[in-house]
């Protein structure tokens, strides 16, 4: 019944003062019998998503909607924790007085400030590549590249488990389409073979695949594309920021930041968490991208309040690389407790910590468990993951102390037990 009246309100059933206005007609009630159809097939596949309310900010304790205080999260990209760091708050404040709400157009009519032009430059030197562009999110940026970039005459050669936006911005190009195996260097090698017949063949991988935490075998695909004449992208959300020595991400990690051409990556998780994303690498590409990228140049420029944190954050790891230190101190201490307590944690030494738990009513029973227990965390099963593979999946922060780690793997154990996951 409350479904009912949901989906009503949605989609403007309704009387009387401020309330939504049903639109008549024959077309939109057919539209309405199909979408609450389709809303009850979701339902009823059990992949039905809903959201919790936070009341407070983002951070390791968070206020639900409702009264639940006192809650420690382990579901945010929040990785270092600079999603209300003082400083970068302070400065969107800054950035808010100083230059405005918005733009109210995009970079290329009256949309370029010089916070942005900073922000580029800072991107750039960061990664260490030649110039940057700012996009609204890196879903953007994904969808922009591969069509600014590659024609009929080009190729491109993507790991089956990249990103939704990576595949999108692949389905938008008219290159010539390979999708290799995940991580899987023989079946890389066999389509960069079959691709030796195109102009230019572009290697697509995320630096790290967020659902395993498992990290792209760069080094490899970046020999292989050597051996191929093949350029290398790689997406870089779950990466930028802590990973390698300066957190500079996957490809300083492994060694291969000269042999890596395009780099994509997000302001919107370790960054500061607020939005946006960009591409970094060569001058010409990125100058391109200014002219054809779409999403870059049919879209608003980034709020200043957004600039503004994102720059301080990247001042703050520019600065020292203590925070990182902190989280994977952190990710270990989660990990090896957790092992010991007979849990099986895939990836390694990242800080996206996928509890394997295989089936899929186990990890939501257990997720569900664990909130009554203050331990915010979510199981993710088939179509997000593989049938038989459902997990939960835990984040680690800089920002949780030893005891919100400590709290998390005993709520687990206790939950395990309870459920049958553990003996
Ligand atoms: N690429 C990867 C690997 C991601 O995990 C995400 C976000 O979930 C994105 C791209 C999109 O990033 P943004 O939130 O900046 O659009």
């Amino acid at each position: 019944m409350w479904r009912a009246v949901a989906v009503r309100a949605l989609l403007g059933a309704g009387a009387g003062i401020g309330a939504p206005r049903a639109v008549s007609g024959a077309a939109a009630a057919q539209l309405r019998r199909r979408l609450e159809s389709e809303l009850e097939e979701i339902r009823g596949a059990g992949t039905w998503k809903s959201e919790r309310v936070i009341a407070s900010r983002q951070g390791p304790h968070l206020r639900l909607a409702g009264g639940g205080g006192g809650i420690i999260n382990f579901c945010a990209n929040n990785y270092l924790g600079l999603s209300s760091h003082p400083e970068v708050i302070r400065a969107a404040v800054e950035a808010l007085e100083q230059f405005g709400a918005g733009l109210s157009s995009v970079r290329f009519i009256c949309g370029t400030q010089s916070i942005h032009k900073d922000l580029e430059e800072k991107i750039a030197r960061f990664h260490k590549r030649e110039d940057a562009i700012l996009y609204a999110s890196c879903f953007d940026a994904n969808a922009g590249i591969f069509e600014a970039l590659l024609t009929p005459e080009d190729a491109v050669l993507s790991d089956e488990l990249n990103h939704a936006s990576i595949i999108d911005g692949i389905r938008l190009c008219k290159a010539n389409k390979y999708r290799y195996k995940h991580m899987d260097m023989q079946d890389l090698e066999a389509k960069l073979q079959e691709a030796q017949k195109h102009r230019l063949r572009l290697v697509a991988t995320d630096g790290v695949f967020s659902m395993d935490g498992d990290i792209a075998p760069l080094r490899e695909i970046c020999q292989l594309a050597q051996k191929y004449d093949a350029l290398v992208f790689i997406d870089e959300c779950h990466a930028t920021g802590f990973l390698g020595p300066n957190g500079c991400g996957t490809d300083e990690l492994l060694g291969v930041m000269d042999k890596v051409t395009i780099v994509n990556s997000t302001l919107g998780k370790a960054l500061g968490g607020a939005a946006g994303g960009y591409t970094t690498g060569p001058k010409p590409l990125i100058d391109l991208l200014r002219q054809r990228s779409r999403p870059y140049l049919f879209s608003n420029s980034l709020p200043p309040a957004v600039v503004g944190c994102a720059s301080k954050a990247l001042d703050l790891l520019m600065e020292s690389n203590a925070i990182a230190q902190s989280m994977a101190a952190k990710t270990q201490r989660f990990r090896s407790k957790m092992t010991a307590a007979g849990f099986t944690i895939s990836g390694k030494d990242h800080p996206i910590c996928p509890v394997m738990l295989g089936d899929a009513r186990l990890a939501s029973v257990m997720a569900e468990d664990m909130l009554k227990r203050g331990i915010y965390v979510i199981g993710f099963s088939y179509p997000v993951v593989p049938k038989g593979k459902a997990r939960i999946r835990v984040q680690i922060s800089a920002v949780h102390s030893d005891e919100d780690i400590d709290r998390c793997v005993e709520a687990f154990t206790e939950v395990g037990r309870k459920h049958g996951a553990l003996p």
